[in-house]
């Protein structure tokens, strides 16, 4: 149903978005944490890092617990990382500017809050732990194969995605091959899965712009930072962008080659 058409289904939308946002920030970055340090991230109850004091609902409220506590554990006073405030922050306000942009309430406005959710995962993974972690790449794919019997003009939304995959991805392979056979470093085969899975989101030409800030942004902050969260910071506003140029995530130009091979009758 389209968003802005009743106010306060707008604004309860957009209150609801923010807050999903926070509660799943620090669910994901949980999640990453336990999954870097191997341990249990499914049954294991939440935990403060230095007492080991096991954490209850009031320690565990986004936003409202960091600021009410000051930022330390209420047993034993330790500093909270102030990350898990910037992380709850971030994410409440990813999630509004992603209902915002597709501007309809759907399976593909959940799919898109599950790939933000996601990418903030992996990105702390990539930060930590130096890992492109590849549970979070089959995550990913999941959702994106999950959406796809709600995807509006399913079959254009995958060429265009496979599309991408195939050209852009299959680039990165070929030249990643090609400096390791010259004995130099090739791109992380880890990194070239996320950068595939990523592009069967965005298609070909979001996908080619996300890809290139990318790309740009790392040669200028010095070639180091992880490459992970600004590819993923990257990927999701040209994702959003996309979506709002051409009304869905399906390039006009894959719709041109259907028609046309359409037209000779197959
Ligand atoms: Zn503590």
């Amino acid at each position: 149903m389209p968003l802005f058409e009743i106010t306060y289904i707008a604004v309860f939308t957009i209150v609801l978005a923010f807050i999903f946002g926070t509660v799943l920030a620090s669910f994901i970055t949980c999640t990453a944490g336990r999954i870097l340090a191997g341990m249990d991230w499914i049954n294991e109850h939440s935990h403060c890092d230095t007492c080991g004091h096991q954490l209850g609902a009031l320690d565990l409220f986004p936003i409202f617990s960091y600021v009410l506590l000051g930022g330390k554990c209420r047993y034993c006073g330790s500093k909270v990382p102030i990350r898990c405030l910037i992380s709850e922050v971030l994410l409440g306000v990813v999630f509004v500017g992603v209902v915002l942009a597709h501007g309809m309430i759907d399976a593909v406005m959940v799919r898109n809050l599950l790939l933000a959710m996601l990418m903030m995962g992996i990105s702390f993974c990539d930060i930590d732990g130096k890992v492109v972690h590849e549970g979070f790449t089959t995550a990913i794919l999941a959702v994106w194969i999950g959406a796809l019997p709600f995807v509006p003009e399913m079959k254009l939304y995958t060429a265009d995605g496979v599309i991408a995959c195939v050209l852009i991805a299959g680039g990165m392979m070929i030249y990643s091959y090609a400096r390791t056979s010259a004995k130099k470093t090739g791109i992380d085969g880890k990194l070239i899965k996320l950068t595939a899975v990523y592009l069967l989101y965005t298609g070909l030409w979001e996908g080619a712009a996300a890809l290139a800030a990318t790309l740009i942004i790392w040669l200028i902050t010095g070639r180091k930072k992880p490459v992970v969260p600004i590819m993923s910071i990257c990927i999701i506003i040209c994702l959003c962008a996309g979506e709002r140029l051409f009304g869905s995530s399906v390039s006009a130009y894959v719709g041109t080659v259907y028609e046309f091979v359409r037209s000779f009758g197959f």
